[in-house]
Order: structure tokens, then sequence, then C-alpha cells
């Protein structure tokens, strides 16, 4: 495919996924902006373009990819059937069985603590995933605790990134992120 037909591609992806993103002001807390992407999940073939653009990014040599807790798990497990490779959980804290790796990280609202399992992924090559990046917090706690189990984190990628944030800032030195749309 031409640069020109992939960048065109790109930009109808972005068009797509900006018509069906809803904002939801003050939620889950007050000042904060939501971006529910539940409309753009229950559309088939929006849900497949963007599963689809995912995978254009994820490139060659994903064993596992893994899906932050909760509509990461919706994206991974679609994802990792199109790469024809194997789905991980990252977890709230308590939800795994034992042995598990934990950290704990501060987020846009709040702070929060993610677990894995231990001992499943060592020498993998994982594509790790989310539906939004905000702070960067959760991806680079994902990323590190993947490191910790012995996992080679390949790249990153969300759907949707919240450009004012500066996400990216807070994951450099990780490997690359793609974002599918910007905000
Ligand atoms: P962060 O660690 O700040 O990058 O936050 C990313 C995580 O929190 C992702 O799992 C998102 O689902 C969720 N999140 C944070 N901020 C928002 C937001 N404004 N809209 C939707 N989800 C968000």
């Amino acid at each position: 495919m031409s640069e020109a037909t992939e960048a065109g591609i790109d930009d109808d992806l972005a068009g797509l996924i900006a018509g069906l993103l809803r904002d939801v002001p003050d939620f889950p807390q007050p000042g904060i902006g939501f971006k529910d992407i539940t409309p753009l999940l229950a559309d088939g073939p929006a849900f497949d373009a963007v599963i689809h653009g995912l995978a254009r990014s994820a490139g060659e040599g994903v064993d596992v990819v893994a899906g932050v807790e909760a509509r990461g798990f919706l994206i991974a497990g679609a994802l990792a059937r199109q790469l024809g490779c194997g789905v991980l959980p990252v977890r709230k804290v308590g939800k795994l069985p034992p042995p598990t790796l934990r950290r704990s990280y501060d987020l846009e609202y709040g702070s929060a603590e993610i677990e894995i399992p231990a001992g499943v992924l060592t020498g993998r090559r994982v594509l790790l995933v989310d539906d939004v990046l905000a702070t960067g917090g959760t991806l680079r706690a994902a990323a590190e605790l993947l490191a910790e189990a012995g996992a080679t984190v390949v790249g990153m990628a969300v759907i949707v990134e919240l450009g004012f944030l500066s996400g990216r800032t807070a994951l450099a030195g990780l490997p690359p992120l793609d974002a599918l749309l910007t905000v």
C-alpha cells in the first residue's frame, strides 16, 4: 500500500472514531471530560475498522496482546485474534489468582494498582493496548510490569490519545505508542 493511501485510511479511521466517541463532562468526577468509546465498540463495521487499524500498526512478531482492564480487554481479545496471537489481561488488584506481580501508579483521577499473572510471559513479545491514553500512568505501569515479568514490550496502542494531557511524555523511554485518534 502506498504511503498516501495509508495516510488516507488513517484519516478516515480517525474521522470515524471521532464521530462515534461520546464526550461525557464531569465523569467520573467534576472536571474530567470522559471519552466514552462504547458507541464505537457497539458499531460492528467501526469496531472492525478499529481492530484492523490497530493490527496495521502492530507490525510483525507479536506473541501476546495485553489489554488493560476493563475496556482494554475488549480491544485486546479482538486484536489478538486478528493477529493470530495470544491475549493477556492486565487486571485491577485482587482479581487474579497467585502468583502475580503488581504495581501502583497515579491516574488522571485518583490512583490505582494493577496486577498480571507471573510466570507466563518470559521471552514473549507483547503488544500493550488500552482504549484511552490520558496521563500515561496506566500504560507506563503496565509496560514496566510486563517487563518485570520477563516480557519484551514491542509496542503500545490506544484508540484515543488525549493530547492535551501529554501522556506521551510519561511514556518516554518505553516502546513506541500508536494512537488511532488524537484529540
Ligand atoms: P492514564 O493512566 O491517565 O493514561 O489513564 C488511562 C486509563 O484511564 C485508561 O484505562 C482509560 O480507560 C482511563 N481514562 C483516563 N482518563 C480518561 C478519560 N478522560 N476518558 C476515558 N477514559 C479515561
